[in-house]
């Protein structure tokens, strides 16, 4: 397997002869199997000279597989100058996670209306197809690919590329689920000692594989002033790497601001503490034009999913009920899930929660933590006493950071935890990719 680098920059294209090296396009990879499937990941303005690449080799016809990690600007804007898709014959294949505003096509076209380009993605004379796609196991040209969500203020896919005896794992836009990687009692550097669940999913993603491709746009420095952004910092991306046997690393999604130097420096602070770690992980940023050939691996082992995933959240109206004493918080989380077209209720306590419950079943129950009286906790513990209740999804949300509250939120059976200060959409991402885990009866 081939994969090469069209683009490494995070959020805006930065050319110029600060970023010469690192390279100025934004995400864009071309992974190419053996058997010579092609598969690109993301269309950032980097698939510009990818897609020349392609018309430079003269094969034809071309059949491209996209696969957008979500479609955010920086993801997306290389798409309408990607010029196999403006050839008749040539087959083009658009993948991406459901449930943006609208379908992925929708999404697409948006942004090739002739307010903003001179052609409408309906004009062009490519064969292309949309895949809106959920959490799961795919098969995309014939090459196995594993989609998990990533925790960003978008719905948002990693990918996990299975072929030729190697995996490659694209986890591009990802901030950490918790300020603390590690429970304190346990030594770090397993995957066990992960304190947030969704943290631990995340490193169980990228397992054992050849070469992980990961969002790493700031310094631990610089994170504070950027949360909620959606974004990790190059030590996280390493040492959940190393925990998780990863062999090959490559930080991408590089800032705007930070020029060559700065992304070198960073390159030289995250291998030295690769080999503090002690794994064998070989961590690099990656550049503009860098290739990298993956040899097959006889131990190498396939990606069992051990949780249940809806093949789409689109096709039903969930019922959620949120439950939070503060009425403004109440306000704003129902209107935005109201937004996103689910069914909403609402209370305001514990008791009254439980009440509804015993009326009414809903899909999923977003619990605020805090409350006066019965706080979330102890309405989690009546709920899994009942049991028609037990199997009630529940995404807590919280202001209690503390590895004893996260702890003790996740043993009380808590799908998700999510904590405040949170976006918009960065919540209902997050209420998306639960109810794309519920088991439905
Ligand atoms: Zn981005
Ligand atoms: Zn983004």
């Amino acid at each position: 397997m081939r994969v090469r680098f069209w683009g490494t920059r995070g959020s805006i294209a930065t050319p110029g002869p600060d970023t010469i090296h690192f390279g100025g396009n934004t995400s864009c990879v071309q992974v190419t199997t053996d058997s010579g499937a092609l598969l690109i990941l993301d269309c950032g303005t980097g698939a510009h000279r990818l897609a020349a690449h392609l018309m430079a080799q003269g094969k034809k016809p071309i059949t491209a597989n996209i696969l957008l990690g979500h479609t955010h600007w920086d993801h997306i804007q290389g798409f309408p100058f990607f010029s196999p898709a403006f050839i008749k014959g040539n087959s083009v294949a658009i993948h991406g996670p459901e449930g943006s505003r609208g379908s992925l096509h929708d999404v697409l076209a948006g942004q090739m209306e002739f307010t903003y380009f001179p052609i409408e993605l309906g004009q062009l004379p490519a064969a292309i197809t949309y895949h809106d796609l959920t959490e799961g196991i795919h098969t995309i040209n014939g090459v196995r690919v594993v989609a998990q969500y990533l925790n960003h203020p978008a719905m948002t896919l990693g990918y996990r590329i299975e072929a030729d005896g190697v995996a490659v794992v694209y986890l591009v836009d990802h901030e950490p689920f918790s300020d603390e990687l590690w429970r304190a009692v346990a030594e770090p550097g397993h995957i066990e000692s992960i304190l947030h669940e969704g943290d631990r999913r995340h490193a169980k993603f990228m397992a054992d594989a050849d070469l992980v491709i990961h969002d790493a746009q700031y310094t631990p420095e610089e994170y504070p002033s950027k949360k909620t952004w959606g974004h990790s910092t190059y030590d996280y991306a390493v040492q959940i790497g190393a925990a998780a046997g990863v062999r090959r690393l490559a930080l991408t999604h590089h800032d705007p601001s930070h020029n060559d130097h700065f992304v070198a420096d960073i390159e030289q602070k995250a291998r030295t503490l690769a080999l503090q770690l002690g794994t064998g992980l070989d961590v690099f940023c990656a550049y503009e034009g860098c290739e990298l050939v993956l040899e097959p691996r006889s131990a190498f082992k396939p990606f069992i999913a051990t949780d249940p995933f809806q093949a789409s959240v689109a096709q039903r109206r969930f019922h959620i009920l949120v439950v939070d004493d503060q009425p403004d918080m109440l306000a704003l989380i129902v209107r935005a899930l109201e937004d996103d077209q689910y069914i909403v209720s609402k209370a305001t306590s514990g008791p009254e929660a439980l009440r509804m419950i015993e009326g009414y079943m809903p899909d999923l129950l977003v619990l605020d933590y805090k409350m006066v009286g019965m706080d979330g906790l102890a309405v989690m513990k009546s709920l899994r006493a009942k049991p028609e209740a037990q199997g009630l999804p529940v995404l807590m949300l919280t202001a209690m950071t503390d590895e004893p509250s996260t702890r003790a939120g996740f043993e009380a059976g808590v799908l998700d935890y999510v904590t405040k200060p949170f976006s918009i959409p960065q919540l209902t991402s997050r209420v998306r990719a639960c109810l794309a885990r519920t088991q439905l009866p």
